[in-house]
């Protein structure tokens, strides 16, 4: 048996139980590629994978995203927006607010975002990945559609990471059940997608801009065989670009292909 059970998720719910159809699996090849067969098919708005194991978990740009039973939560979400997907500009921020704050609901201390689409656990002056976020856009004559794919740490991983990793047992008390922390992000996202839907970005990145782990510091955006861009980080313009102050001026930088490190 999967270790969410659907009917003690609704449950904590509440009055937006009816807002999510919850399938939980214990493999699949990754949740967000299960759930586009599922849109493909017709599935609705609402519908979300969640996976003990995936076999194929996927970042940004073809990388990995590695998950174990009993040390992640991995799930992803259908959403659907009216208009074209030029809309959803700066969406994987917005996802990285309502992860944020769904895990401050649960008591969460420390936790911060990264341009474009991280969640950070910040302790001091280290910071190290808890979640990842990957949001697949596509469109049909209905409108755009969102798969959004959330991977969350909650305990740190066992495995060498080119990079920190936290969970989430070192930004709580006591780590949350399961069950718990699924419901408190769907229904931030509920929130948070809804705010989007009317306002873009522009409505939710005063709440980005006060998470944001790297304001006003030196960084470097990496592109793919490109010489590395320095300046200083001035935070996300309203349809989510980055703001980087360069020699030249502010620049703005669009998600695609670039990682952004500290200098
Ligand atoms: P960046 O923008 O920093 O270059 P990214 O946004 O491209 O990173 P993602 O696509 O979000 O990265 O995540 C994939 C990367 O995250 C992998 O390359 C790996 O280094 C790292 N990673 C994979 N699994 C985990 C995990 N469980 N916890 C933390 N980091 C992970």
């Amino acid at each position: 048996m999967p270790l969410i059970d659907p009917v003690l998720l609704k449950s904590r719910l509440g009055l937006l139980a009816g807002r999510f159809d919850v399938e939980a699996l214990d493999v699949c090849d990754s949740t967000s590629s299960a759930l586009s067969r599922r849109a493909e098919k017709g599935a609705p708005a609402g519908s979300v994978i969640v996976a003990d194991s995936q076999t194929a978990g996927r970042g940004r740009r073809g990388r990995d995203w590695l998950s174990s039973p009993a040390a992640s939560l991995t799930f992803s979400l259908l959403w659907r927006f009216d208009g074209p997907p030029a809309r959803l500009s700066g969406l994987s921020l917005a996802i990285g607010v309502a992860l944020s704050a769904g895990l401050e609901r649960l008591g969460a201390r420390g936790v911060c975002l990264k341009w474009p689409n991280d969640v950070l656990l910040c302790v001091g002056n280290d910071y190290a990945k808890l979640a990842g976020v990957l949001v697949e856009l596509s469109s049909d004559r209905r409108g755009a559609q969102a798969v959004i794919g959330i991977g969350l740490n909650l305990l740190p991983p066992d495995e060498a990471l080119p990079q920190p990793a936290a969970g989430l047992s070192q930004a709580c008390q006591l780590t949350p059940d399961r069950h718990d922390v699924l419901a408190a992000i769907l229904l931030e996202l509920h929130r948070v997608l809804e705010t989007f839907a009317v306002d873009g970005f522009s409505g939710v990145k005063m709440e980005w801009q006060q998470r944001h782990a790297w304001q006003d510091i030196p960084v470097q955006i990496l592109g793919d065989g490109t010489e590395p861009l320095v300046g200083w980080c001035r935070g996300a313009d309203t349809d989510g670009a980055l703001l980087l102050e360069t020699s030249a001026g502010i620049e703005r930088i669009f998600s695609g292909d670039v990682s952004l490190r500290r200098q």
